[in-house]
C-alpha cells in the first residue's frame, strides 16, 4: 500500500488528539479530508498544518447527530480507503445534559459506519474508542489486581448512564455504547470493510494546536493543569484516578493510528494503546524535581513514596507493543513537556 495514493477521512481533526493524528498522516504522505464543524475550525487547522498543501481538504459537518450526517463527507473525486473517527464529546464544560455526551458519541459512530457502507472503496474504519469501554468502574468491579484486556467490556447500562449524576460515568458510557454499536453493526451488516478500535486510557501530552488560554484546554490535560500545576504544595495529593496513560504524539497514540491504517492483518481487533501506569505522586515528583517554579503550586505529598494501590489493576500494554510495534516514550518526557507548554500558555495570557 502506498501512502501517496491512499486517502483518509478523519473526523474530529481539530481536537487535541485529532490534530496529532492529522500531523502524523500528512507527514506519512497520506491525503486527508478533515471533517470539522465549522469553517473557523477548518481555518485553525490550516494554521497548524500550514505545509499540508493539496494533501488536505475539508468537509464541514455541523451536526454529527443528524440523519446521514457524513454522507457529503464521503463524496470525493478521489475516493477514501480508510476512515478514522475520533469526533466524540469529551469536554464536560460544553455539556448540559447526559444526552449531550451520549447522543453524538453513538449517532456519530453509526453515521460514519453507514456512510462507509455506501462507499465500496473504504477498506477499514478505525474508531478512537477508550479504555472507558473496557474497564468496569462500578463498586462491584473486581479489585484483585486484575489486568484489563481487549476481551473486557464496561458493563454500564443505558439506564445507569441516563440517571448518572456525574459526567465521567456518562462519558465512559458514551464510549462503551458507541463502540458496542460499531461491533454490532459489523456483525449485522457484514460490510465490505473491517473495523479496528483503538482503546487508550488517559491521553496526555503537548498540544499541537494553539489555544487562547487555559480555559480552552481539552479535558485530560485540564486535569493535569488543575490538579498539579495550578494547585498548592500543601494540598492533599489528588486521587490517582485512571492511573494508566499514553502520550498523544508521534511514537505513541498518533503513531498507533498510522499503524492501524497500514497493517491489514489487524482487521477486526480492539487494541488497548497504553504506555504504562503513573500515580499522582509520580506526576508531582516529576514536575517538582524538574520545574523549580512549581515549588508552591504542585502538591508535595510524600515524595518518592510508591502509591500504586496494593491490589491495583493493570491494562494490557503488550498488544500495542507487539502487534503495532509501538515503543512508548517515557513519562518524564510526557509530563514535563506538557507542563512547560501549559505554564507558557498561562504566562502569556
Ligand atoms: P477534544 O475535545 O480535544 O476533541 C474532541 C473532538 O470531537 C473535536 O474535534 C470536537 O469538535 C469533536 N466533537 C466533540 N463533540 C462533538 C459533537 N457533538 N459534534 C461534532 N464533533 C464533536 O478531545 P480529545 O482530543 O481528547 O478526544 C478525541 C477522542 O479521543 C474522543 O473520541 C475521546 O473520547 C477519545 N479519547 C480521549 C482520551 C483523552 O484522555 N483525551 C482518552 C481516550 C479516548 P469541536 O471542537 O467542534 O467540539
Amino acid at each position: 500500500m502506498s501512502s501517496d495514493t491512499h486517502r483518509v477521512l478523519l473526523t474530529g481533526a481539530n481536537g487535541f488528539i485529532g490534530n496529532h493524528i492529522l500531523a502524523e498522516l500528512l507527514s506519512a504522505g497520506f491525503s486527508v479530508r478533515a471533517v470539522v464543524r465549522s469553517q473557523a475550525k477548518a481555518d485553525t487547522i490550516l494554521q497548524t498544518h500550514s505545509n499540508a498543501g493539496r494533501k488536505l481538504d475539508f468537509c464541514l459537518v455541523a451536526d454529527i447527530t443528524a440523519h446521514n450526517a457524513f454522507s457529503r463527507a464521503f463524496e470525493s473525486k478521489e475516493p477514501f480507503d480508510t476512515v478514522i473517527h475520533t469526533a466524540s464529546p469529551f469536554l464536560y464544560r460544553d455539556v448540559t445534559s447526559n444526552e449531550d455526551l451520549l447522543d453524538p458519541a453513538v449517532r456519530g459512530t453509526m453515521s460514519i459506519l453507514y456512510g462507509a457502507r455506501d462507499h465500496n472503496t473504504v477498506k477499514r474504519v478505525i474508531i478512537l474508542s477508550s479504555i472507558a469501554a473496557v474497564m468496569d468502574y462500578s463498586e462491584a468491579a473486581p479489585k484483585d489486581g486484575r489486568m484489563w484486556t481487549a476481551k473486557d467490556w464496561n458493563p454500564v447500562t443505558r439506564d445507569e448512564a441516563i440517571r448518572a449524576a456525574n459526567y465521567s460515568t456518562v462519558y465512559r458510557a458514551s464510549k462503551t455504547f458507541s463502540e458496542k454499536c460499531a461491533w454490532e453493526f459489523m456483525e449485522e451488516q457484514k460490510p465490505h470493510f473491517d473495523l479496528v478500535s483503538l482503546n487508550p486510557p488517559m491521553v496526555y501530552g503537548p498540544l499541537l494546536h494553539s489555544i487562547r488560554d487555559i480555559s480552552q484546554l481539552n479535558e485530560s490535560n485540564l486535569r493535569i493543569w488543575n490538579l498539579f500545576l495550578d494547585s498548592s504544595k500543601d494540598l492533599e495529593m489528588p486521587p490517582n484516578g485512571v492511573y494508566w496513560y499514553v502520550d498523544v504524539r508521534t511514537q505513541d497514540l498518533a503513531l498507533a493510528h498510522i499503524r492501524a491504517v497500514t497493517k491489514p492483518e489487524i482487521g477486526n481487533r480492539r487494541i488497548i494503546i497504553a504506555a504504562g501506569s503513573v500515580t499522582s505522586q509520580e506526576i508531582a515528583d516529576i514536575l517538582r524535581s524538574a520545574i523549580t517554579t512549581l515549588a508552591e503550586s504542585t502538591p508535595i505529598g510524600k515524595p518518592g513514596e510508591d502509591t500504586f494501590p496494593t491490589n491495583g489493576y493493570s491494562v494490557d500494554t503488550d498488544t500495542a507493543r507487539n502487534v503495532l510495534g509501538l515503543a512508548f516514550r517515557n513519562k518524564e518526557e510526557t509530563f514535563l513537556q506538557l507542563a512547560r507548554q501549559l505554564l507558557e500558555i498561562a504566562k502569556r495570557t
